[in-house]
């Protein structure tokens, strides 16, 4: 059998899988379409510290990541800020993501792992449903025992996988965020703002968030927008429009960023490995689909991974028998939560103009909710908590029962998605892919 391990994709995701499939004993090969430098974005992004510790890591060294200030969530009629008013030690790591991605790469090197940039792969190799190497675009044939698919939502290694393996190929454009996230200076003279992260929800109403932020060494706005399936030119220099009307800090000068970027914002594909393949990370959509944070879920998946291949079921540690456990694993600790919260999304992405304000000003959805929802936490209020919500929002009845009935609807979904069938077994697979795609379908 053959015991090499290609993963494709060398940003986070794959490095950490990589250097733990190295360190557990298997070669490791990586490809990745870009250059070094150019694989992570240049700006800081959010992870929970603890994420490190969960997957066995030391924590990257202090000048690569700073604390995240809190947030201020605006709902689309400004009624009202709700400042998160964490303590210090409760906010995130802001991480330097490329400084980050040269110590991930430095720590898969050492361990053994060879990358080789600007390779990219055109498509999987695949015989009687069994994916037996890659080819990569200058046309090298290199095969592999296992496949590790880490290329992202637009994986084209993922879309062109033969419909038997029953892997859903192509992302809905509907299931992403299309987003642009640029620096922009901040004009001499303009006051230190009350709010130095505003994270605007639904945003002058439409399908989608953006944020308005003081940049660490408070000389840039770092200003995001994004919407649910498309963003015209229009819709986003409206949405830059009304940011820079609140936000003096907003200059006119591009100092980095600026780029049209997608990222999932769906629950975890229904099906994510298949005889010597596996996918990982945003190629999974592993994000959490309230925010699109992906980069603590990739690091804990690739870690779930590499164990279940370090400790076989079966004699073959790459057959879909054997990964299916890390998908199993997967749905029981993350994937069912942010299956929940890929249905609040969708609630909250549909409700009526003035209910998210609503809610927030006289404060049914605490402060509390709203911070466990962005962590991709499942909701749960205990019966004292609903009360309150209830006397708090008793002039919108209808709209309460509405949030009760999601609520439940909820739990359900993350009760079905968390419970794999315990073994694979084809028809039982298919039959729970079911299940847990039905409140999903449009
Ligand atoms: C504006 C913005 C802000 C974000 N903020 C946060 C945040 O605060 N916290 C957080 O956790 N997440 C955040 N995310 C999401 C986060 O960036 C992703 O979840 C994470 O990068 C996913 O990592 P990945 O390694 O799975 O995939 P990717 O980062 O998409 O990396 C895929 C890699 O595969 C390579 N590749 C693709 N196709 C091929 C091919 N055919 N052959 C070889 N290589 C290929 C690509 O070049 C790329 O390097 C943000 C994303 C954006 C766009």
């Amino acid at each position: 059998m053959n015991k090499n391990i290609i993963v494709i994709g060398a940003n986070q995701t794959g490095l950490v899988f990589a250097a733990f499939a190295r360190n557990a004993g298997f070669d490791v090969t990586v490809y990745e379409a870009k250059k070094q430098c150019d694989v992570a974005y240049d700006w800081t992004d959010d992870m929970v510290e603890e994420t490190f510790e969960e997957v066995g890591m030391p924590l990257p060294p202090k000048e690569i990541y700073t604390r995240k200030r809190n947030w201020t969530f605006v709902p689309p009629e400004k009624g009202v800020n709700v400042l998160m008013d964490l303590p210090d030690d409760q906010l995130d790591m802001a991480i330097y993501r490329r400084p980050f991605n040269a110590w991930l790469l430095s720590r898969a090197e050492c361990a053994g792992v060879k990358v080789f940039y600007e390779t990219p792969v055109k498509r999987a190799i695949v015989e009687n449903d069994v994916v037996l190497g890659v080819e990569l675009e200058n046309g090298e044939v290199v095969p592999a025992g296992l496949v590790v698919d880490c290329c992202g939502v637009n994986s084209a290694v993922r879309k062109s996988l033969p419909e038997s393996l029953k892997i859903t190929r192509n992302v809905d454009k509907n299931d992403t965020f299309i987003v642009r996230r640029t620096f922009f200076n901040r004009p001499e003279n303009t006051a230190r703002p009350k709010y130095t992260n505003r994270a605007y929800l639904k945003h002058i109403n439409e399908r989608g968030i953006s944020w308005c932020t003081l940049s660490h060494d408070e000389k840039q706005a770092d200003v995001l927008i994004g919407r649910v399936g498309e963003m015209s030119d229009k819709t986003y220099e409206n949405a830059l429009a009304d940011i820079r009307c609140d936000n003096e800090i907003v200059g006119d000068k591009i100092i980095t960023g600026g780029q049209l970027l997608q990222i999932p914002v769906r629950h975890p594909l229904s099906r994510f490995v298949a005889n010597g393949y596996a996918l990982l990370g945003d190629s999974a959509c592993m994000t959490i689909p309230m925010l699109g944070s992906g980069m603590a879920s990739g690091m804990k998946a690739g870690k779930m991974l590499s164990d279940v291949i370090s400790s076989p079921v079966t004699e073959n540690p790459f057959s879909v028998e054997n990964l299916y456990r890390y998908q199993a694993r997967f749905m029981k600790e993350i994937g069912g939560k942010h299956a929940a919260v890929d249905m609040m999304k969708n609630w909250l992405l549909n409700s009526k103009k003035g209910d998210v304000d609503f809610l927030l000003g006289k404060g049914v959805v605490s402060r509390k909710v709203l911070i466990e929802a962005s962590a991709g936490h499942m909701i749960v209020m205990s019966p004292a908590e609903m009360a309150q919500a209830a006397v708090k929002g008793v002039a919108k009845l209808p709209l309460l029962l509405n949030l009760a009935v999601l609520l439940q609807k909820m739990k359900k979904e993350c009760k079905t998605a968390s419970n794999m069938p315990k073994y694979y077994d084809e028809a039982a697979f298919s039959k729970w892919e079911e299940k847990y795609e039905k409140p999903f379908r449009k």
